[in-house]
């Protein structure tokens, strides 16, 4: 950071700009004057923020500990009302005649409190459900209660799957079947004569277009689902058969997750139109066009193509929809379908925000510029000062080069036993302020070399954070995907430190050390430094999809406490649900202890050692006080 900006007063502008939540934030999160994050919901009528620190404040208060995973229902109900309010100004903008049918797919958050609230608020829009396995289509008939709104079955369907949809069907919920499989359909039609029950049936069709982004396997020849036009026609072939044209009444198909570009979602609403169209003068009944999901969230606040962001909004992505369907299908003289997506990401992800707080760090040591140095210094060491002393800015690659030269050789004499275990920590201390002071020189040279670039990195801070990359945030270990991160107040101080975070699984992946930032991607993230005696908290977010179900047991972490919020019109936040998180004899049980059985082995342990001497019964006692504690507690790190 340059000397002038540190002598300024940094203001939250300077935060909102370095963490670009702005960029990322859609509205929903902002920095209010005092330096804490906002949560502002946007629901009907409502302009009203939170400060999220005041909320962690609270839940402290009601004895949760961290890390907590925050819920906002309000900014669930926003994105999905916004979805229907932007398809809903399309249709009325172009004149589309047909309908608009949001699903929700529950793979991307299937948590029971996730579906509720989608279900509750989705009603007065006929938000429906999608459900990919047989499990889903269980769940999902528990909460849907909504015969307007469409239940969507995709996935691999055995006997018990068919007879549950058929049985929905009869009940007059609009449950379709989507051939995933050319196979499917016998089993489908099978099970219908047996039941007498009609189903309504959809085809899944095989994009040829293809997108780019982490999920593109989805669309093209090469993707695992759907079928190709010639076993769409065979399909044709077996329902005209039956006289069951009539039940084919959807076209389906699925882009990928995370698109990015506008242009190929675009492109494969033009494709799929093309096939809709073919269908419907073959004879079938249509009706519905089910576009999947795709509508990315603009993780990294780019608003451009790269994988983590997206090069529209949701009006643009409805209004290029509504557009292409009708330019596709008037010019093939068919009526305009209800149009059927299943975003899940974009419902879910904004309102889930993880927060943890940090419980160490390892502070980058700065050099003890006063310490004494002792008399007779080995030469090397003499040498090491001198390089110190005379750096500048027109010798620095040179400098940077002989540091390098002299730690190795102070390394290779400690081996031989030729320096103290002293001289060479004093080494060690003296290479890292030459590092430190060409890092100084740095932020007042216009030309970085190469080699030196990396000294950011290795200069950065471990930030210990108490949450755990494997269970809360499994993609940006599995596949890199970038979440916002930054601290949750404080942000009119200025952050003096560059960090990377580490988890508490000290696993070498269980770190976060990829950061938006203004020009994309950075190493290290700049961080407040930590005050003696106070709480330092980040705050994780855009975390809602994807993350919860796909995490898993790594170092028996285990789940999170999760809090629901609500915001009520005068500006109070209300827990309206909690789960308490995994205890310690929860993820242990997991795999397959006996938290019971564990107690009575410690009690025999314990017996022994009184037996033995080492202990006495009243230890014993503590002992055991401890050790169930310690079972029924919570496994993240207790401050
Ligand atoms: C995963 C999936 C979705 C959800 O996609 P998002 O990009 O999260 O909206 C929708 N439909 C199908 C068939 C899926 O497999």
């Amino acid at each position: 950071m340059s000397q002038s900006k540190t002598l300024q007063r940094w203001t939250i502008e300077d935060s909102e700009d370095l963490y670009q939540i702005r960029e990322w934030g859609l509205s929903y999160f902002g920095i209010s004057d005092n330096g804490d994050v906002t949560v502002t919901p946007l629901t009907k009528n409502k302009n009203i923020s939170v400060s999220l620190p005041e909320i962690i404040s609270g839940i402290k208060d009601r004895g949760y500990d961290m890390p907590v995973l925050l819920r906002f229902e309000d900014i669930l109900d926003s994105q999905i009302a916004k979805m229907h309010e932007s398809f809903r100004s399309a249709i009325d903008q172009f004149g589309y005649k047909g309908d608009f049918k949001g699903v929700y797919p529950i793979k991307v958050n299937q948590q029971k409190q996730v579906v509720e609230a989608i279900t509750s608020f989705g009603k007065q829009y006929h938000h429906g459900l999608e459900a990919g396995s047989k499990s889903e289509l269980i769940a999902a008939l528990s909460f849907l209660n909504d015969l307007d709104a469409c239940l969507i079955c995709n996935g691999y369907k055995d006997t018990d799957f068919i007879d549950l949809g058929l049985y929905a069907c009869k009940m007059g919920y609009k449950c379709f079947f989507v051939l995933e499989m050319p196979g499917e359909l016998d089993l489908i039609l099978e099970r219908s004569k047996e039941l007498n029950i009609k189903p309504l049936i959809g085809v899944r069709y095989k994009l040829s277009t293809t997108a780019g982004g982490h999920w593109t396997e989805s669309g093209g020849d090469r993707s695992l689902f759907g079928l190709t036009i010639s076993q769409i026609i065979e399909v044709l072939e077996i329902l005209k058969s039956h006289h069951m044209l009539d039940c084919l009444q959807l076209l389906h198909y699925h882009l990928g997750s995370q698109i990015p570009n506008i242009r190929d979602i675009r492109a494969s609403v033009q494709e799929a139109c093309r096939v809709y169209a073919g269908l419907v003068k073959e004879g079938a009944a249509m009706g519905h066009l089910d576009i999947g999901g795709g509508l990315a969230v603009d993780y990294d606040g780019s608003h451009t193509n790269y994988m983590n962001s997206r090069n529209y909004t949701v009006n643009e992505y409805c209004v290029d929809i509504i557009e292409a369907v009708m330019e596709i299908l008037d010019s093939e003289e068919i009526d305009h379908p209800t149009i059927i997506t299943e975003s899940g990401r974009a419902t879910v992800a904004y309102y889930s925000v993880l927060v943890f707080n940090i419980f160490d760090a390892n502070m980058i040591d700065d050099g003890d510029k006063d310490a004494p140095l002792p008399e007779d210094l080995p030469e090397l060491i003499a040498n090491m000062i001198e390089t110190y002393k005379t750096l500048n800015v027109r010798n620095i690659q040179e400098c940077y080069n002989d540091a390098l030269y002299y730690r190795d050789q102070v390394r290779q004499m400690f081996k031989l036993g030729d320096i103290s275990l002293r001289e060479r920590a004093l080494g060690d201390r003296i290479f890292w302020k030459i590092i430190q002071s060409i890092n100084d020189h740095m932020d007042t040279m216009k030309y970085i070399p190469k080699e030196l670039s990396d000294i950011k990195v290795a200069l950065s801070d471990i930030y210990y954070a108490n949450f755990s990359v494997f269970q809360s945030l499994p993609d940006s270990w599995a596949i890199g995907h970038l979440f916002p991160v930054m601290p949750i107040h404080r942000l009119n101080e200025v952050p003096t430190r560059n960090a990377i975070l580490a988890d508490i699984t000290c696993d070498c992946d269980g770190k976060i050390d990829r950061f938006i930032d203004r020009q994309g991607v950075g190493n290290v993230l700049r961080l407040h430094e930590i005050k003696e005696g106070e709480d330092y908290y980040l705050g994780v977010f855009l975390v809602g999809a994807y993350q919860e179900t796909l995490g898993d047991l790594h170092n028996l972490l285990g789940d999170t406490n999760v809090v629901s919020i609500r915001i009520s019109d005068d500006g109070m936040y209300n827990v309206v649900r909690e789960i308490e998180g995994d205890s310690v004899a929860d993820v242990l049980s997991y795999v397959e202890y006996n938290p019971k059985r564990m107690i009575k082995r410690m009690r025999q342990t314990a017996e022994r050692a009184i037996r033995e001497g080492f202990i006495t019964p009243q230890d014993r006692r503590e002992v055991m006080l401890k050790y169930e504690e310690g079972l029924r507690g919570y496994p993240y790190f207790k401050n």
